[in-house]
């Protein structure tokens, strides 16, 4: 790892931790003395995805990254939670121990988590993934996820926040002067 301020060679380990499935060190440059960050991250047995027609291919965390990216573009949620989606997959894949996953799996896995987080993110990546077969299976799919979110509309946050419902005057004094 070259020092990313002078680009020497050679650096000394000053602080390492675990996080999650890796390691993070903070490195000094042994030349400039500029610090930095590296993480580091198992990198387990080869796993293959394998696909409808019997073909295989090498399990790509950046390709499983990008399609999650496409499908949450401009929905309100921060990149940190779009990537760790694609980390978190990543780990339970390499988790289940085996060596071939059929790419079906996958597909049922981000959905499943964007079923979660955001529902236009969902549809999107279902539309793509899924390979709807007309346009009724969507709507279909579509109607089950408005039903599913008139039920769950307690889990929403209100239009006018619960504390003005409580409390519509802050300061009845001034008002009855
Ligand atoms: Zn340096």
């Amino acid at each position: 790892m070259n020092c990313p301020y002078c680009g020497h060679n050679d650096s000394k380990v000053i602080d390492s931790r675990d996080v999650n499935d890796g390691i993070r060190r903070r490195r000094q440059c042994l030349q400039c003395n500029a610090r930095f960050t590296t993480y580091e991250r198992l990198q387990p047995a080869s796993l293959f995805v394998t696909k409808k027609d019997g073909r295989r291919e090498e399990f790509d965390r950046d390709k499983l990254l990008a399609g999650i990216r496409k499908a949450c573009e401009k929905r309100p949620l921060t990149s940190e939670t779009v990537d760790r989606q694609a980390d978190e997959i990543e780990g339970e894949l390499y988790q289940t121990g085996k060596t071939e996953i059929p790419s079906g799996t996958i597909g049922d896995m981000v959905m499943a988590r964007l079923k979660k987080l955001d529902h236009i993110a969902y549809i999107r990546f279902a539309s793509v993934y899924r390979e709807f077969e007309d346009i009724t299976t969507l709507k279909e799919e579509v109607d089950n996820l408005a039903g599913h979110s008139i039920i769950n509309s307690s889990d929403q946050l209100p239009l006018i926040p619960p504390d003005e419902l409580a409390a519509p005057e802050k300061n009845p004094r001034r008002l009855r002067r």
